[in-house]
């Protein structure tokens, strides 16, 4: 699973990235802030538009082609391996 933040707003360009668990979870520190929090932080990379909006995507392949294929590289976005 993965979140994907979508550039939101009158004024938003409609973009939307990927963000990676990992990142989003490093980003939300403990754990104790809120998707609401993390969407407050981001700005959009295209506009610079500050109205972001979060959701949480999820991998919706059959669970055999996930072990298979591993996790998708959506769930890493953002972190450098
Ligand atoms: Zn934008």
């Amino acid at each position: 699973m993965w979140l994907s933040a979508g550039c939101q707003g009158e004024k938003g360009c409609g973009h939307s990235a990927p963000i990676g668990i990992r990142l989003a979870i490093r980003f939300m520190g403990s754990g104790a802030a809120t998707a609401g929090e993390l969407e407050r932080r981001l700005r959009c990379s295209l506009c610079g538009n500050r109205q972001i909006g979060i959701v949480l995507q999820l991998d919706a392949r059959p669970p055999e082609l996930q072990e298979c294929e591993g996790p998708r590289p959506d769930t890493r976005a953002g972190l450098p391996d």
